[in-house]
């Protein structure tokens, strides 16, 4: 580790050891990574990437965290944060973002430049590449209707490339990204419509009515915990099973929207999992179906 640090460093790399991970990631909850990195521009992240690439190492590559579930010990490996490579440019109908670029940000960017598109994205708290990878939506809006192609580090070809249409795969919240590891999203070109200002900023403001109105404020989490299954809400199945409000340790359903787990302060990730763990159980006896995390670990093993 000592060397891959020194030639991370020598590359003009911040490096952190042992890095704190709880307070990268809405939840606030979870141990340390062995190595954190903080690339500040994309020749850095490519680098980092490189270097990861040719010295064997086990890393995970990290946007703002908002839709993951970091380990109560250490993470064995390097954890590389994105969010220091955020450039963004508009050219006429079109964004070009880098990886690390907040998505709140650039559906604000794109409202006062009276670009319609973003506004299902204004209330969803993660970084361009997460959104990508995920085909993060809201509100009948996903990535999918508006990315036109995306960059990525290939690192089992140790080479860059880029992806457009449909060969990014998206789906409902995955995409190609999601299903290979090997990828590394590092920009995305956006097309979005010519629109009035003052009609983007009120459908904005309509998303975010109804956000405070039906989700869990003022206590960490990650989101919408679960898939929705074909046809149904998790969040309604799970609230029939009578678990709002039901705990494990410091995690617990919440009471506003029975698709969301807070922390209550001082939960671990073991908490979180016994409580899925839990809530599944309870909604497989009483429906049938076995519900699916949208939730993802940083090792990339499905919840
Ligand atoms: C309050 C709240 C509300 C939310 N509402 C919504 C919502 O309405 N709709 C929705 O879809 N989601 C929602 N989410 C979940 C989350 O914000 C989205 O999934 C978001 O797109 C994740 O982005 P991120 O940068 O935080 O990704 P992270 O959580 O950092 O990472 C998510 C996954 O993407 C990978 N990843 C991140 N960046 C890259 C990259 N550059 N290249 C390759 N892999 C990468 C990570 O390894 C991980 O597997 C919500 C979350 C919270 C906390």
């Amino acid at each position: 580790m000592t060397e891959w640090i020194r030639a991370l460093e020598q590359a003009g790399l911040a490096c952190r050891a042992h890095c704190a991970l709880a307070p990268r990631g809405t939840f606030r909850i979870g141990g340390t990574a062995a190595l954190a990195v903080f690339p500040q521009s994309r020749e850095q992240l490519l680098r980092a990437l490189c270097l990861l690439r040719d010295a064997g190492e086990r890393y995970a590559v990290v946007g703002r965290g908002s839709n993951l579930l970091y380990p109560d010990g250490e993470y064995p490996g390097t954890v590389v944060f994105t969010g220091g490579v955020c450039g963004l440019e508009l050219h006429g109908t079109e964004c070009v973002a880098e990886a690390g670029a907040s998505l709140p940000s650039l559906a604000l960017r794109a409202r006062d430049a009276g670009l319609s598109g973003l506004e299902f994205a204004c209330g969803i708290p993660g970084t361009l590449g997460g959104a990508v990878l995920m085909n993060a939506g809201a509100f009948g809006g996903c990535m999918a209707q508006v990315v036109l192609r995306s960059e990525y580090w290939d690192a089992a070809a140790g080479r860059c490339g880029s992806f457009a249409g449909a060969a990014q795969e998206f789906a409902v919240r995955s995409s190609i990204y999601a299903q290979q590891s090997r990828y590394t999203v590092l920009s995305a070109v956006l097309r979005l419509r010519q629109g009035s200002r003052s009609e983007i900023a009120a459908r904005m403001e309509d998303c975010r009515r109804r956000r405070a109105a039906t989700q869990p404020q003022g206590l960490p989490n990650a989101g919408s915990i679960f898939r929705h299954p074909p046809g149904q809400y998790a969040g309604r199945l799970i609230e029939e099973c009578g678990l709002k409000g039901v705990c494990v340790g410091g995690a617990a359903v919440s009471e506003r929207h029975a698709g969301f787990i807070v922390n209550r302060g001082g939960a671990t990730a073991r908490d979180v999992l016994a409580l899925i763990d839990l809530i599944r159980e309870c909604v497989l006896r009483r429906t049938g179906i076995r519900l699916e995390c949208e939730l993802r670990r940083l090792d990339g093993q499905p919840i």
